[in-house]
């Protein structure tokens, strides 16, 4: 979210959407963390933005396993009509990798499959880990182009022989705010907390 320098106006426009956007996740995370390490179990969701610009999550899915479904196959990524999915978000709540289909990520940054869906989707991710640090990767830049029957594809580059070429990553940026690891809030009973769980596809 550098400024580019393009316009002063709008650079703070974006400041202030990519802002916004990044304290929706953090209260989520901040809420959500704490539990997702106690359950060892990884939690994700794709943030959905309205056109008043309100954001909420799309259904919040659980134990995600080595490879992420935030919901990103789902029609417009699982959020409602009406709305746009910004930014998707997860967890990675325990330091060991397991073993099996139930594996989890251990790496306390993004594994490489967590970047191909920010890039895939060409919106930002966010990620929450058992150490409580809060990061954020901004997917490569596409260029996309609009179709004559309507919809739009985004313009790979190729190399002299056609391959595609892989454009280069900005490595994630550690948010300069930690999360909370335990000891969930006070006004939240002993209970587990509820989500509700989509049925595998
Ligand atoms: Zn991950």
């Amino acid at each position: 979210m550098a400024g580019d320098g393009a316009g002063r106006g709008q650079t703070r426009a974006t400041d202030r959407d990519g802002m916004r956007l990044e304290n929706h996740v953090f209260e989520r995370l901040r809420d959500l963390l704490p539990t997702s390490i106690a359950t060892r179990t990884e939690l994700g969701a794709v943030v959905c933005r309205a056109r008043d610009g309100g954001l909420s999550d799309a259904e919040v899915k659980v134990g995600l396993g080595n490879t992420v479904d935030i919901g990103q196959r789902e029609p417009n990524c699982g959020c409602p009509a009406g709305t746009t999915p910004v930014a998707f978000w997860h967890t990675h709540p325990v330091e060991l990798f397991g073993t099996g289909p139930g594996t989890m990520h251990g790496e306390a940054d993004f594994s490489p499959p967590d970047l191909d869906i920010a890039d895939d989707l060409g919106i930002p991710a966010f990620l929450g880990s058992w150490d409580g640090h809060f990061r954020r990767y901004d997917p490569v830049p596409r260029k996309s182009v609009a179709l004559p029957g309507g919809g739009s594809a985004q313009v790979l580059r190729t190399d002299a022989e056609g391959n595609v070429v892989k454009e280069v990553r900005k490595p994630s940026t550690v948010l300069p705010r930690m999360l909370p690891t335990s000891a969930p809030r006070a006004h939240r009973g002993p209970g587990p907390l509820i989500i509700n769980v989509a049925p595998p596809r």
